[in-house]
Order: structure tokens, then C-alpha cells, then sequence
């Protein structure tokens, strides 16, 4: 019986209720056997306080803890450059039989950002993509993914077939949440309680996380 495994990256910087329960919900409704995190290398662009991969990566140990079918895969913070999702999709499928179906799991502004990734047409040779509707985005592909949209999307997430090639948008509650929106709330002072797992504003507060420079 091929496997269902889905994966779901970002820099979780930190990790909080918008991924955790969109992931949570994707993996009930497809029936996957694992959701795999996996926290990604920070690009060196991005201007965010001091957190490192490591405190991360500790975030969605402890944001997953206890909570089948969701882990954590380490695999992009072990290399020493920012990897490419082609890479890990490549790396993934040598772990898995041949019959096996990957999701990979995308917001939709990440979705709409594909078209810049490295060797982005090659991703649905390795995977099925599953776009997460976020509700504070624009709701037009960008021009670049229609054809793709148009030959390879399924309406019903349920039907999609085989080990990889195809597209589904799937439902989830909505939360606007967002991991700035966290930093911000953390670095003026405020409370991020209920925006974050409870084990993970423990980790938050006994490393001093995201706090504003002195
Ligand atoms: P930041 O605010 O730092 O850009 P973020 O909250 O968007 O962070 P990321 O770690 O960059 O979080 O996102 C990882 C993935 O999770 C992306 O595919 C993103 O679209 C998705 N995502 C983030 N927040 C939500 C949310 N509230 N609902 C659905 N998907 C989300």
C-alpha cells in the first residue's frame, strides 16, 4: 500500500497556529501517514532578529511533540548552504518506495513565488502540490502558473493520483496569523499567547527570543 507523506517548509521563525493548524488539517483530511516540517536555512536577505536555525528548529520540535501524524525533518538546516526544495524533494524520494505519494504543502504566496524557484518546473516530477489558502492574499495567479494551473490542477484534493505531477487547493480554517506579526507583538512587549503553542512560548521567553535590542 503506497505511503502518504506530506511536507511543509519555512523558516518558522518562529513556528505558530497558521502553519501548525493548516498542517494539522491537510494531513487529517488527505489521510497522511506523516507531515514533516522541515525548517529551512534562513537566505542571508532576510533582516530578522538574532534567532538561530538551532532555537528553530527546538520551536517546532516542541510545537510537534505529541501530535501524529506531524514531525520534523532537519534535513535543510544540515547543510551548510540555503537548499532548494528540488534538492530536498530529491533527497526525500530516495528515502521513499517508487509508489509513494509526496505532497508538498505551500501557502498560496508561496505558491505564487514558484515560478522563482530553482528548476521550479522539475518539483512535479517529485511531488504533488497542495496550496494552502491564506486569507490575507491576493487571490489571482500570477500569469507564469496558469498554464501549469490549467494542465495540471484537480479540483478535489481527495482524487489526486499517482506518486506526484499534480496540483489541488485544499481547504483550511483560516487564521491570519503571521510569524512578523509575532516577532512585531514580541519585540513591542506584547503578548503572543494562543498565536503560538504553549511549549513554544516557553521556549520563547526562557531563551529571550525576539525581544527588542536594549
Ligand atoms: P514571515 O511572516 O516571517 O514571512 P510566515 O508566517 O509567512 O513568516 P513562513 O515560515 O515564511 O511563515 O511560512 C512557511 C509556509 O507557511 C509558507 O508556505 C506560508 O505561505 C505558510 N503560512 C504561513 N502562515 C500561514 C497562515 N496563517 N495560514 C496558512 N499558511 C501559512
Amino acid at each position: 500500500m503506497a505511503k502518504k507523506v506530506g511536507i511543509f517548509g519555512g523558516t518558522f521563525d518562529p513556528i505558530h497556529i497558521g502553519h501548525l493548524r493548516g498542517a494539522l488539517e491537510v494531513a487529517e483530511q488527505l489521510g497522511f501517514e506523516e507531515l514533516r516540517l522541515i525548517p529551512s536555512a534562513r537566505p542571508p536577505h532576510r533582516d530578522t532578529p538574532q534567532v538561530s536555525a538551532a532555537d528553530r528548529l527546538a520551536m517546532v520540535e516542541q510545537a510537534v511533540a505529541g501530535v501524529p501524524p506531524l514531525k520534523v525533518d532537519d534535513r535543510e538546516l544540515k547543510r551548510d548552504m540555503p537548499s532548494y526544495s528540488i534538492d530536498t524533494l530529491e533527497s526525500l524520494r530516495t528515502e521513499l518506495a517508487a509508489a509513494d505519494q509526496l505532497f508538498l504543502l505551500l501557502g498560496w504566496d508561496a505558491f505564487c513565488g514558484l515560478p522563482t524557484w530553482h528548476r521550479w518546473e522539475e518539483l512535479l516530477e517529485h511531488c504533488h502540490i497542495l496550496v494552502l489558502q491564506r486569507p490575507d492574499a491576493d487571490s489571482e495567479a500570477p500569469e507564469a502558473l496558469r498554464d501549469l494551473l490549467a494542465a495540471r490542477s484537480v479540483s478535489d484534493p481527495q482524487v489526486l493520483s499517482g506518486p506526484s505531477g499534480q496540483i489541488a487547493f485544499v481547504w483550511q480554517t483560516p487564521l491570519a496569523v503571521s510569524a512578523t506579526q509575532i516577532r512585531n507583538l514580541l519585540a513591542s512587549g506584547k503578548s503572543v499567547r494562543f498565536l503560538v503553542p504553549d511549549a513554544v512560548l516557553a521556549y520563547i521567553h526562557a531563551h529571550g527570543l525576539y525581544r527588542a535590542p536594549n
